[in-house]
């Protein structure tokens, strides 16, 4: 018996085919007059340019806003579609849009209000639209003429096949996925030179450029004619003469035999020669080949510009030839989301007429190795030595970076830095960048207070004297309620600064942390309480990050540990302190994730291979007393460390030191001090009181700090049980006998700078014996610490610091 279902299922077969059929019919190569296709009606493109479909063109979702189109010709048969032409930058296509071929007007784009967004616009009557191989999409009349070219209305893109003529330019895109016109233009000079130059938004005025190609008419060659790229992948100026100003060829190269290839003006200005691998099994997608220029952050410079990067940033070189723009330490992005953008300073920093402080000792400076913002200068002093250098820029308000260069030339710098940049070639060149060294962060807008209180009232009283009895009346009620107002404002500042601090820290899922370390795949090191993982988070720009995993076993304790982390590093802020920016908790798991600190541990650098400079490590024990200074005494609870050490010493991009491992530390109110429960720390760097049951304070710290000091002059180890020398074994206890016996040469035996530099070894090690006295009593504070290396206070010879030798054992 046959089936009911046997007349459907045959019919099925017949249509199925033909529904595949309608759909492969949907895109085409060719468009007839009254062709259309809407946006965000079908996923197809409205034409595919060949059978193989390399090309298509049609409307494509914007990334950021998905109901938005772009009318573009895209890179179709590869993994990730890259657009390579597109009509309507400057005004997105809403969903349903309509592009229309008119026999008048070409291609034409309509919002679905009616507005016309787009078009062609031709002076001759269109009669059918092509849709190359080449990705050209092109108009013709009624006898196949040429009437527009998708190759000749230039975007950011050349393919090959395509040239760049006389008077055209393109232009580059705002960023990766803003379609909008952006800062930076490729123009084929009439007069055969092919330039580079950077757009002033939105007025378009063009800066000065920042590469050419030279290629105009002289006595050896012709001028170049046009940008060519031709299809085997060289992309070159023809000139006059017919002879080629190469530019990249195939040879060495990219050819489009196995590549796909594009010539793209990215947003950051760097012209870009790229290859895809045809074969789809090819992994890496687009890959540079070529970029123009060589150092786009060496070589834009415009004056009235911000440079490739937003002002005050600095621009760095990667190795794909890309620039990546960094706001310096303590500046932040205007625009948290514009990594590109200008970054703000996270202080205050004004000229205000104040009798009672000393500008110098508001800031603080940090040190930039070969970074320059070569057009910010209004003042050049020389010769001036480095410490002028500094001094200067410290004392004057207008300043905010001074550039030490050349052995005696100072330029001092005023905000906003412009091209900012990081360059090699300046040869070790030193910026002191001006920082607010308390933690006066800027939150709304600065108010500034006149704290001269008698000039004042000079001000309101003579302002009194010369106005009417109402003026005055309205005057007097303003200056109560705006003197109140501030003071409100800054009540809730400091309130707001609290709470803002607190929840300042970014709260990660456990997923984000693991996609972030790549499935905890790369290991910085291992402490007490956990492994550290190498990561990278997006927080605005992309950071690198080190991802500190709790060992989960000792809940209890890591629980401890945890809070405690938070509570104290959340709420500091400190140059020479590692930055906490976020954690995670789960049921079982705590993370944090810290700052990366690309150069290591001061134990890495003191004790494997060659000895740091002697310059760094006195640079290194100053960041430290300076940290600890600002833990003990200048954060709103005192924090003591508790275990001071090298390996708690990390280095950051600039080699400052950064203490790091809040973990065992306890803020300790001066009525908890007295309570001493387990041991902390590390042997070698722990102070007597911790074995004699005495109350713990700040002074631990300075201890382990002169134990640091040493270990800093003399590169070895606090103990050393494999030394042939017993008497040497004990760092501190070896140091005091060399000093008494007038032999601290032996301490920093063959370290020539060292040795040259005698009489601050002797500071440092009389300094540290202070800090190593057995009674805590004797010890300095971190405050006379510092001021004792920066020679301040002078040091007094110091007695004999133990009376107690402690016992050290190999485990
Ligand atoms: P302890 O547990 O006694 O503090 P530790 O300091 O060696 O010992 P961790 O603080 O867990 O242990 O750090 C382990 C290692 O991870 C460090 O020695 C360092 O090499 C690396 N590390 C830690 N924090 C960072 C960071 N922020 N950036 C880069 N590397 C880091
Ligand atoms: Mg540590």
């Amino acid at each position: 018996m046959t089936s009911p279902l046997l007349p459907f299922l045959c019919l099925s077969m017949i249509l199925l085919p033909l529904q595949l059929i309608s759909v492969v019919a949907q895109t085409k190569t060719k468009l007839a007059i009254g062709d259309s296709h809407t946006a965000g009606k079908s996923t197809t493109p409205w034409l595919v340019s060949s059978p193989s479909g390399v090309f298509a063109f049609g409307f494509l979702p914007l990334e950021n806003s998905p109901d938005d189109f772009i009318l573009c010709i895209w890179y179709a048969n590869i993994q990730n579609k890259t657009v390579v032409w597109f009509a309507n930058r400057e005004k997105p296509a809403p969903k349903d849009s309509k592009v229309e071929l008119t026999a008048d007007d070409g291609l034409v784009l309509t919002a679905p209000s009616g507005d016309q967004l787009w078009k062609t616009g031709t002076s001759v009557r269109v009669s059918s639209g092509v849709f190359n191989d080449t990705g050209n999409f092109v108009l013709q009349d009624g006898g196949s003429n040429s009437v527009w070219e998708s190759f000749k209305d230039y975007r950011d893109t050349l393919l090959p096949y395509q040239t760049l003529e006389k008077g055209q330019k393109l232009s580059s895109k705002l960023r990766g996925n803003d379609f909008n016109s952006g800062r930076f233009e490729l123009f084929f000079q009439n007069d055969g030179n092919l330039v580079m130059h950077s757009i002033n938004l939105p007025s378009g005025y063009s800066n000065e450029n920042y590469n050419e190609s030279g290629t105009i008419e002289s006595n050896t060659a012709s001028a170049g004619i046009r940008l060519v790229f031709d299809r085997s992948g060289d992309l070159y100026i023809l000139r006059a003469n017919n002879e080629k100003y190469i530019l990249s060829d195939g040879s060495i190269g990219p050819s489009t035999t196995q590549f796909y290839l594009r010539a793209t003006l990215d947003f950051d200005g760097v012209f870009t020669l790229y290859q895809h691998p045809k074969d789809s099994s090819g992994s890496g997608g687009w890959t540079s080949v070529r970029s123009y220029p060589e150092n786009i952050c060496k070589s834009h410079l415009a004056a009235a510009s911000s440079g490739v990067c937003g002002y005050n940033s600095i621009c760095k070189l990667g190795t794909d030839k890309r620039p990546t723009c960094q706001c310096p330490k303590w500046y932040s992005l205007v625009d948290p989301d514009d990594p590109y953008g200008s970054c703000k300073p996270d202080f205050v920093q004004e000229c205000v007429e104040d009798e009672d402080s000393n500008i110098k000792d508001l800031y603080d400076y940090e040190v930039l190795i070969d970074t320059d913002w070569p057009l910010s200068d209004y003042v050049l002093q020389k010769p001036f030595n480095e410490d002028q250098c500094k001094q200067s820029c410290m004392e004057d308000c207008m300043c905010s970076v001074a550039i030490f260069r050349l052995g005696d030339s100072c330029w001092k710098k005023k905000l906003p830095l412009s091209n900012g940049r990081v360059d090699p070639t300046l040869n070790g060149a030193k910026a002191f960048m001006k920082v607010r060294k308390d933690n006066f962060s800027l939150i709304g807008p600065p108010i500034i207070v006149k704290k001269n209180s008698r000039n004042t009232l000079i001000l309101v009283g003579s302002v009194l004297l010369g106005s009417s009895a109402f003026l005055n009346l309205i005057l007097v009620v303003a200056i109560c309620l705006s003197t109140s107002y501030v003071f409100q404002y800054k009540k809730r500042l400091r309130r707001l600064g609290k709470n803002d601090l607190e929840t300042n820290l970014r709260c990660f899922t456990y997923e984000e942390l693991e996609e972030a370390t790549d499935g905890f795949d790369k290991v910085l090191g291992k402490g007490a309480f956990g492994i550290v993982y190498e990561g990278v988070v997006n927080m605005g720009s992309i950071t690198r990050v080190a991802v500190k995993r709790l060992n989960t076993f000792l809940l209890e304790e890591v629980q401890k540990e945890f809070k405690n982390e938070l509570n104290v590093i959340g709420s500091t802020h400190h140059k020479n302190l590692v930055r906490l920016l976020g954690f995670c908790e789960t049921e079982s798991e705590r993370l944090l994730v810290y700052e990366y600190m690309s150069n290591g541990t001061l134990a890495k650098l003191l004790f494997d291979g060659e000895k740091p400079s002697w310059q760094l490590r006195l640079q290194i024990a100053s960041g430290v007393a300076r940290g600890l200074l600002y833990l003990h005494e200048e954060c709103s609870t005192q924090i003591i460390h508790c275990d001071i050490k090298p390996q708690n010493i990390l280095l950051d991009d600039y080699c400052t030191a950064r203490i790091s491992d809040f973990g065992l530390a306890k803020i300790l109110n001066m009525n908890q001090s007295r309570t001493n429960t387990v041991i902390r720390g590390t042997k070698g760097y722990v102070a007597l009181e911790w074995f004699k049951n005495m109350p713990i304070t700040a002074k631990v710290d300075v201890y382990s700090y002169g134990v640091l000091l040493l270990e800093l002059v003399s590169c070895r180890k606090s103990v050393e049980f494999e030394i042939e020398d017993e008497a040497k074994a004990i760092l501190t206890e070896w140091a005091y006998d060399c000093y008494s016996e007038g032999a601290l040469h032996a301490l920093v035996e063959g370290d020539k700078e060292a040795l040259d530099d005698m009489k601050t070894v002797e500071n440092l090690v009389l300094i540290a014996i202070w800090c190593v006295q057995e009674d805590p009593g004797l010890r300095p504070t971190m405050r006379t610490v510092t001021q004792m290396l920066e020679g301040v206070v002078e040091v007094e010879v110091p007695p004999c610091p133990s009376q107690v030798t402690i016992q050290y054992s190999l485990n």
